[in-house]
């Protein structure tokens, strides 16, 4: 009774926003009150995300069963008097608050309630269409039964399709394949009106743009097809050493310069990060393999040098000679000029190799170190001035406690579409440095969420007075000025796909790109 009484007030609370007269069952979506949620944990859990810097409570909280719903909630708002800002979830992996609604709604499009609809596979045009929220390990696992795998990938698969496509979606892969938004067919959309709209490359070519790195700002995404290849069934991983900066970026610039060659003579993925000190927290995506290694990380790194670990892999199939996989790999490595003895190698099949990354998250978990503050900073940094970059930052700035690992990889500039929304610096190779940090509270000063902050702002004001031309990856400003000056010459052009596809700025104002028109009257509410 009680309950019944707390949601009534809720969707009348709601209703006063929108400024209709509806009856509550309108909010009901098909009769079914489980959709549209007030229960307290639901809007709690919709209030919080991976960082755990931010909480914003949103007044309700939308369990779709279909675009439809998610197309008649965003109308409602779009057409009513006052309207209500509403945001899509993915698996509530954002830093700093982007997938959240204040006192709007949050649509809720992974999550344990399953999709609404199932992943649907064409073996004959390789491709899966998938609900947006759909993670990509469950995208994996329904390819998986017709052979078959998306080519792009991120590290970590428990993300959501439309959140990384939201974003551009990389790893080791993208240097060849480009990132995932490269890799996509097809998308519905609902934009900021509540129109549905199937978009492509072919059609409705604005809207598509505009929605792959869109930061979700033009409209939801509630299908995506995505390209599929045939899956390998196992990997070699490989990770070898370097001292010396110069010798570790030229190897990374020389194997990504191999995209074009034939898949016998490169590596399928190329990745590689920052070793300043060891130890669980700070190398969890990168705890090395043999129990046996040749060579202690500790006796390399003597007198505190940083070290620079470069990985990469090879895929092959059951039906790949093994002889000619270790030719093709050797090959390769004499090309690299690593410390010798510096070698790890396992192999492992395809599936342990991609979602490697969760069972780190398992071992966080135990020890309570994965629910803990992410004051992440990705970047993209140019090529020319990487070298500037490791001198003012990983050998300046950071010292010799990271908390947490620290990815560096190049890309490949050609295999971005400069006609999407994402940005990235202005020459033909750029990196991606991933600052991944945890702070610990109760642990040492050095791992405090103040300190790590502080840092991330000296990175900041270090490029910017060093003019390194970094351009953020998972972007986070809080003043319109500052988005400006991120998306540079782009900024028109997102302002005016705005308009077109969100002119109330009802849509993922958790970014704060966009002032919407009705936050003031939200607040005071
Ligand atoms: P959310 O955080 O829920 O949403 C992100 C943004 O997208 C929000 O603004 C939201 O409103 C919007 N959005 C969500 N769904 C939709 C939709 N269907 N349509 C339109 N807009 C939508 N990224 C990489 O590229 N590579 C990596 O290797 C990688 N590894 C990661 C590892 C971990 C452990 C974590 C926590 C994150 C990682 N990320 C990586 C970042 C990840 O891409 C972002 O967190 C991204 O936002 C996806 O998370 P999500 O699906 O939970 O989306």
């Amino acid at each position: 009774m009680a309950t019944s009484l707390l949601l009534f007030s809720a969707i009348c609370r709601l209703i006063v926003i929108v400024g209709l007269t509806l009856h509550p069952n309108d909010f009901l979506f098909a009769g079914t009150e489980s959709q549209l949620s007030f229960n307290r944990k639901d809007i709690q859990a919709a209030s919080l995300d991976f960082g755990k810097m931010t909480s914003i409570e949103p007044t309700a909280v939308l369990h779709p069963s279909s675009t439809a719903d998610v197309a008649k909630i965003i109308k409602l708002s779009y057409e009513s008097a006052h309207g209500f800002v509403v945001s899509a979830r993915g698996h509530g992996h954002s830093i700093n608050g982007q997938s959240q609604a204040a006192n709007g709604v949050v649509i809720q499009m992974s999550g344990s309630r399953g999709t609404p609809v199932a992943p649907e596979v064409s073996e004959k045009l390789m491709y899966v269409d998938v609900w947006g929220g759909e993670l990509w390990i469950d995208v994996l696992k329904s390819t998986l039964q017709y052979g078959l795998a998306p080519k792009s990938w991120t590290d970590y698969l428990y993300l959501s399709v439309g959140g990384t496509l939201s974003n551009a979606g990389i790893s080791g892969q993208a240097f060849n394949h480009g990132p995932q938004i490269s890799n996509v067919h097809e998308v519905d959309v609902v934009t900021g009106k509540g129109e549905v709209v199937t978009c492509a490359e072919d059609k409705n070519s604005e809207l598509f743009h505009a929605v792959m790195g869109g930061l979700g700002q033009f409209g939801i995404i509630t299908r995506a097809r995505i390209a599929l290849e045939p899956s390998p069934q196992r990997v070699r991983w490989i990770r070898v050493l370097y001292s010396n900066f110069s010798a570790f970026t030229h190897d990374q610039e020389y194997l990504i310069s191999l995209h074009g060659q034939p898949s016998s003579k490169k590596f399928d993925y190329v990745e590689g990060f920052v070793i300043v000190d060891e130890g669980l927290i700070n190398n969890w995506r990168s705890s090395f393999f043999s129990p046996s290694n040749p060579v202690k990380i500790s006796s390399i790194a003597a007198g505190g040098n940083v070290l620079y670990c470069l990985e990469i892999t090879k895929n092959y199939y059951n039906h790949s000679d093994p002889e000619s996989v270790n030719q093709e790999v050797d090959a390769l490595l004499k090309k690299l000029n690593y410390i010798p003895a510096s070698e790890f190698t396992t192999d492992l099949p395809y599936v342990e190799f991609l979602n490697r990354v969760h069972k780190a998250e398992l071992k966080l978990r135990s020890k309570g170190l994965w629910d803990v503050p992410h004051p992440w900073l990705n970047l993209f940094v140019p090529k020319s001035r990487i070298a500037d970059f490791d001198q003012g930052v990983f050998k300046g700035i950071l010292g010799n406690k990271t908390s947490g690992p620290i990815l560096i990889y190049p890309m490949n500039k050609n295999k971005w579409d400069d006609e999407t929304s994402v940005v990235t610096p202005n020459e033909d190779m750029f990196y991606l440095v991933a600052l991944l940090r945890s702070a610990l509270q109760n642990g040492e000063e050095a791992l405090t969420l103040e300190r790590l902050n502080d840092e991330n702002h000296q990175i900041l004001k270090f490029c910017e007075e060093q003019k390194i031309g970094v351009k953020q990856y998972l972007p986070h400003y809080t003043t319109q000025q500052e988005w400006m000056d991120h998306y540079g010459e782009k900024w028109s052009q997102f302002y005016k796909r705005k308009m077109e596809f969100d002119p109330r700025h009802i849509l993922a104002t958790g970014q704060r790109i966009f002032e919407t028109s009705f936050t003031s009257k939200m607040k005071s509410w």
